[in-house]
């Protein structure tokens, strides 16, 4: 795979830079997109941001990330729910092919679950009536479940797919649908067969690509470069091709070993491992 076949999330680059370095840097290397986080956004002239993307050729492959769903307290999620609004039309204003959602797991003192999964399908419902509105696609991401209780209680493909079918029906990935991430979903023996019904309701918004190490040495904070694990990345691309995603690869690495090198380093690797990779 080539750099303009991939975007870059800026997270991998660490958050150490402003934006309008990273868009210049990313397009230097001849990436096709980036990925912004709220937080590179925060104190920047929008309008701005989203003319210097354009102007560099770059599309936006997602903006990252939701605020949690489920929440202690009635003024939480409240709250919440007006951040993830804001976002909403955040994305917009940059021509993000889709506003990612990571829906959260258990509020603090909760060991309800069920409870946690009920409070994300309701809130994603009242979600999707904005979005709707103002045309954002939402991407539901399922994390990997060792991250169930605190950051994501929607854990596979299936049960995101699952959540399409049942807040939207008739919809397609122009309403609602799945952010694919192969760090957080490589393990799933019915990955493949999700892929496939994926592709077959038209649900693929979004494909992240790193790599699982052995070991891994932080859940969080250890991902590899592509080609760096496990993960057998070439059949997942081929069958996430197959099922329709035309869209861009996007390179989202957390990894403080990698955070320690300069921006132009971790792009050229990037550069060359998706060349090995793929
Ligand atoms: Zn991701």
């Amino acid at each position: 795979m080539l750099p303009h076949e991939c975007s870059i999330n800026t997270a991998t680059l660490g958050h150490k830079e402003p934006l309008k370095i990273v868009i210049d840097r990313v397009a230097r290397h001849g990436f096709g997109g980036i990925a912004p986080w709220r937080r590179d956004l925060d104190g920047c002239d929008l309008s701005v941001v989203a003319k210097q993307i354009k102007d560099s050729g770059l599309e936006v492959s997602g903006l990252c990330r939701s605020e949690y769903i489920p929440s202690i307290s009635e003024e939480h999620a409240k709250r919440a729910f007006e951040q993830n609004i804001r976002a909403i039309d955040q994305a917009c204003v940059l021509g993000s092919a889709c506003y990612i959602l990571v829906v959260g797991g258990l509020p603090t003192g909760s060991k309800d679950l069920f409870a946690a999964r009920s409070a994300v399908i309701d809130g994603i419902e009242r979600l999707l009536e904005y979005s709707k509105s103002v045309g954002m696609p939402l991407a539901i991401e399922p994390l990997h479940p060792m991250y169930a209780a605190d950051r994501s209680c929607v854990t596979t493909v299936g049960e995101a797919l699952d959540i399409c079918a049942i807040l939207d029906p008739d919809g397609k990935k122009e309403t609602l649908g799945v952010a694919l991430d192969v760090y957080h979903i490589w393990w799933d023996w019915q990955l493949h067969a999700n892929i496939e019904k994926a592709g077959k309701e038209d649900r693929i918004l979004a494909f992240h690509i790193c790599d699982w190490r052995v070991p891994t040495r932080d859940f969080l904070t250890d991902r590899g470069m592509m080609g760096e694990g496990v993960i057998d990345l070439e059949t997942i691309r081929r069958e996430i091709k197959k099922a329709g995603y035309l869209g861009l690869a996007e390179i989202e690495i957390f990894s403080e070993e990698l955070w320690k090198e300069d921006p132009e380093v971790i792009l050229q690797k990037c550069a060359n491992q998706i060349k090995i990779a793929f």
